[in-house]
């Protein structure tokens, strides 16, 4: 039987791929976007021509109101959730000392709030299923910090606590809940660095490269099978040996 799967701001970048390969192993996946409307019927085009599960929905996850509609109309779809995906996330770079109070609250909401909203909503039928899993994206600078991403550094490490506590809170239910870290992922995130910045990058790597969404979606397709089932609370790196 095919399991259920919600991906937040999954029409590109990191998202996109984990939604196509959820689709590609036995999941219907209703992905999650909120101002790339083009690029989620696209890839809902060609993925239901290769006969594949898949359902959009535009939300902006930091909203509850549409949080609520996400999974309203998850249930009207699959009629239950097995893993959710918290994929949605910006990013900021600049100075703590420039950042307006108001940019803090739309990166944390974005990436921290939008986390509890959809987790909440999924444990609602998770819990009565006492089954279900949920993966978070966090970021290697949410573990380490990043220099000019101290919003976004902060943001991440939310979400790494909140992934601990929750694991805690849920396991008993028959949850799992984990995190995935990445590094530097080659992605519309990444358009801001220069090639020159990128190669500096790939050298302090000690696998001298850049990650692509393949490297993630292959930790989410693991978190999210059974092969994972011992695994809770945990912050999996994926970054090429950046941050050991
Ligand atoms: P991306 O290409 O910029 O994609 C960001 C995604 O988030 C888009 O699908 C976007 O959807 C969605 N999103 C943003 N705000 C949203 C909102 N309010 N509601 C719903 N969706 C929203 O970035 P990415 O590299 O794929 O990043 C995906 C995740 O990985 C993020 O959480 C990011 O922090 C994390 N990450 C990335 C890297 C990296 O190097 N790329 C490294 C570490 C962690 P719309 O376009 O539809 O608005």
């Amino acid at each position: 039987m095919k399991k259920i799967a919600i991906v937040t701001g999954g029409s590109r970048g990191i998202g996109k791929q984990i939604s196509i390969d959820l689709a590609k192993n036995n999941y219907k996946v209703l992905v999650n976007y909120n101002k790339s409307k083009s690029k989620a019927e696209k890839l809902k085009k060609n993925l239901t021509e290769k006969g594949f599960d898949i359902e959009i929905f535009k939300a902006d996850v930091s909203k509850e109101s549409d949080v609520k509609k996400l999974f309203e109309y998850c249930k009207e779809c699959y009629g239950s959730i097995d893993l959710l995906v918290n994929n949605a996330g910006i990013s900021h770079e600049g100075l703590i000392t420039d950042l307006s109070a108001e940019e803090w609250d739309s990166i944390m909401n974005t990436n921290l709030r939008s986390v509890f909203l959809c987790s909440k909503e999924a444990l609602k039928i998770m819990i009565s299923n006492h089954s279900g899993k949920i993966i978070n994206i966090s970021s290697m600078w949410g573990v380490t910090g990043g220099s000019y991403e101290v919003a976004y550094s902060a943001s991440k490490a939310g979400i790494i606590g909140f992934t601990k506590g929750l694991a805690k809170e849920v396991g008993p239910s028959g949850i799992n809940v984990n995190a995935i870290a990445p590094g530097v992922i080659m992605t519309d995130m990444m358009n801001s660095f220069s090639e020159e910045e990128i190669n500096d990058l790939k050298e302090e790597t000690p696998l001298m490269k850049v990650g692509s969404a393949e490297d993630i979606s292959s930790l989410v397709l693991f978190l999210g099978s059974e092969k994972s089932n011992f695994i809770t609370g945990q912050v999996i790196g994926a970054n090429g040996g950046f941050v050991i």
